[in-house]
């Protein structure tokens, strides 16, 4: 009999569900959110006591690892959440809020609070700035969507969202909502996230023109053209390795964010497309490919809920 991963303890018991999470959360040993204290704190026990609360003796406060948290505030059970996020980080194109809802026996309006949180959790904050010397990142655009208010019919893509992706080659991806299809709505965020001793690969669009100015090394592929790889497409890095000139690897990342969006989400409104964008950028960040496990990305979301506190007044939204 194969072991389904939801026959493991923190998904089917509370106490382990705190326990896993506290472990993630708290590798040295629980914190107090209200002062900050770690050595005046014992756990709370007794029938009336809620599982998971500790008090810090220093603020005379209780807590529990939920405090400061995307959890905080919420009543759905732990192992709830981890049902939930297992879910999210396992399935390459996401899952519905409608699916959770039928899978997890939590309302619809549960399954999308607890969806939007933990896509707050894959939301990465203050990393590096990506590439560096001999390294390739590629950027790209794509259209999603149609803004709100904005009648459908109109022609060509100005009736969509405009996101720009930054993916480096056997590494991580970064994506946008830009406001705008400038050279001035790019070039800030491309500057502020990747390292200039990076070369960028891109396509001939216009608002690419100034990457050259400012990175290692620009190369473009000519969609219009129909070009392949092909020779004329290898270049030579200063040390003498060969790379190849192509945007696959973002377009690549689009054709699972594309099939996620179209076939799972059905479109999203405007004001949480970054959201969606965080949750294909953590996957793919955290893929198989680069050695992460379903199990270990699952850990990676679940120190990714502290400081991230989000509160939702209507599922409507
Ligand atoms: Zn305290």
């Amino acid at each position: 009999m194969p072991i389904s991963i939801f026959n493991a303890k923190p998904l089917q018991d509370e106490a382990e569900a705190y326990a896993f999470v506290e472990a993630r959360v708290w590798p040295n040993g629980p914190i107090c959110p209200h002062c900050g204290g770690i050595d005046r704190i014992g756990k709370m026990g007794g029938k009336s006591t809620r599982i998971g609360t500790y008090k810090c003796y220093d603020c005379r406060k209780p807590f529990t690892v939920k405090v400061g948290t995307v959890f905080e505030a919420s009543h759905v059970p732990m192992r709830l959440w981890l049902q939930a996020m297992v879910l999210l980080c396992s399935s390459k194109k996401g899952i519905s809020s409608n699916q959770l809802h039928r899978t997890l026996g939590v309302t619809l309006k549960t399954a999308w609070f607890m969806s939007h949180r933990i896509r707050e959790a894959m939301r990465i904050v203050g990393v590096e700035p990506m590439g560096g010397a001999g390294a390739i990142v590629e950027a790209d655009e794509t259209y999603i969507g149609r803004i709100e208010g904005m009648p459908q019919a109109r022609a060509g893509g100005s009736h969509k969202n405009v996101v720009m992706t930054l993916v480096e080659r056997g590494g991580s991806a970064r994506s946008f909502h830009i406001e705008g299809k400038a050279i001035a709505d790019f070039m800030p965020i491309i500057r502020a996230n990747v390292n200039p001793e990076t070369r960028m690969n891109t396509d001939e669009a216009k608002h690419y023109y100034d990457l050259s100015k400012e990175f290692a090394g620009h190369d473009t592929v000519n969609h219009s053209a129909d070009e392949y790889v092909r020779y004329t497409n290898v270049r030579w890095f200063p040390e003498g390795n060969p790379y190849i000139i192509t945007t696959n690897t973002v377009e690549g990342y689009y054709s699972i964010f594309k099939r996620g969006m179209i076939g799972i989400y059905q479109h999203c409104k405007e004001k949480h497309l970054h959201r969606y964008l965080a949750e294909f950028d953590f996957r793919y960040s955290n893929r198989v490919a680069l050695g992460i496990s379903d199990d270990a990305r699952t850990d990676l979301a679940i120190k990714g809920i502290v400081g991230k506190r989000l509160t939702y007044r209507t599922a409507a939204d």
